[in-house]
Parts: structure tokens; sequence; C-alpha cells
């Protein structure tokens, strides 16, 4: 009692309470291949521009799949995107957006974190996507950290390969070695739990 009464007296002390920043907010937008991410960001930008917004959207520069200054879905829409090699180029940009969008964030260095939270308590909306694990189903980049911080957390599925369940798995199906291999349908497959499980015992 003692403490929370000290801390309203703290509160109330206070002459004027204004938060500096409204509806800033980490939005991130996670799952396995072809579970709809870029789709949903994309969606998300065109969103933000028809309400007026200024939107700003990145790239890590190694994801050169499609167009090279673009976000484009396996779905073949897309938006202008800057690559970027480093996390920190992304607060080169940022101070005239009002929006910032990141697809592939599981591709930048750790101090993705501390961008996204910068943008966030300088008030901007930080939208960030990418794969929540990589293809052994472990943790991919700085993912975990992003989801302890993000104010939102969307978890996508996609449809298993095998069996059409709902997938959560990334499974690749080249030989390649490495956790960075890019690749579409000829290297991962999205697979449910089950059959994750099958293949990889
Ligand atoms: P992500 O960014 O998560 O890889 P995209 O948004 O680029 O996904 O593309 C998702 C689209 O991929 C779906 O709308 C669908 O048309 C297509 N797609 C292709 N194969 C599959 C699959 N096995 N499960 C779900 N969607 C698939
Ligand atoms: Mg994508
Ligand atoms: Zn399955």
């Amino acid at each position: 009692m003692e403490i929370s009464q000290k801390t309203d007296v703290n509160i109330l002390r206070r002459t004027t309470f204004s938060p500096r920043v409204k509806n800033a907010q980490i939005q991130l937008i996670c799952g396995p291949m072809f579970s709809g991410k870029t789709t949903h960001l994309l969606n998300a930008v065109n969103e933000y521009r028809a309400a007026g917004q200024k939107v700003f959207v990145f790239k890590p520069k190694l994801d050169d799949r499609y167009a090279e200054e673009a976000v484009v879905s396996h779905d073949k829409k897309e938006v202008e995107a800057y690559p970027v090699s480093k996390s920190m180029e992304i607060l080169d940009y940022y101070m005239n957006a009002d929006v910032i969008a990141v697809d592939e964030v599981q591709f930048f260095d750790e101090k993705i974190t501390e961008v996204c939270e910068k943008m966030a308590n300088d008030g901007k909306t930080v939208v960030i996507a990418g794969l929540d694990m990589d293809y052994l189903g472990q943790p991919f980049g700085a993912i975990p950290q992003l989801m302890v911080v993000a104010d939102e957390v969307k978890k996508l599925n996609s449809v298993c390969a095998f069996c059409s369940g709902r997938a959560r798995f990334s499974h690749r199906v080249s030989e390649d070695n490495g956790v960075v291999v890019l690749g579409e349908k000829d290297k991962y497959v999205p697979l449910c739990r089950s059959c994750y499980n099958e293949l990889n015992t």
C-alpha cells in the first residue's frame, strides 16, 4: 500500500501530463514462408497511404529474389522499398515518415530491435514482417527480441504442402546448408507440425 500511495502522489504532483506521441506502435507480422506476411505488410502500407500517412518501406539488401528496389509478395504485388545493408541505416531516413514498414526483418543484424524501438519512441508506427523460425525450427535473427518489444504480434499460418493443414514450419527441400539460403518453392515448403516432425526425425 505504501508503495502505491507514494507512486500516486508522484503522478499527481506532475502539473501537466501530456504524452508527447500518440499511436506509436511496433506491429510484428510473422510466420512461415508463403503465409502472407508480405501481402499483409503491403496491405498495411496501402491502407496507411490511403489514410494520408507518409510511409517509408525498407528491406534488407541481401534479399534480391525479385526487384532490387521493391518489396514483392508471392502474388506479385509490390511497393517501392529502400534496400539497406545495416539496420542502423534506417535511422538516416525515417524522420520524415509517419509509418515505417520493414520486410524480411529476420535478415537484419541484432540492432534492428533498437532501431524499431527508437522509431516508435519518436512517435512512428513501425510495421515489420519476417520469418519467425529458420528451416531448423530455431528462432530467426532478432525475431525473439522484436516479439518482446512489439505492441502487437500477428502469427500467420500457411497451408501444409503435404496434408493441407495449418503450416507453422518452413521445411528446406534443397540440399543446401547454412541458415540463409534464399529461394522459393524449389527450396522450401510450408509444413504443419506433424508433417515437419515426420520429415525431421
Ligand atoms: P510470405 O511473405 O509470408 O512468404 P506472401 O505474402 O509473399 O507470403 O505470399 C502469400 C501467398 O503465397 C498466398 O496468398 C498464396 O497465394 C501463395 N501461396 C503459395 N503457396 C502457398 C502455400 N503452400 N500456402 C499458402 N499460400 C501459398
Ligand atoms: Mg515475404
Ligand atoms: Zn501436414
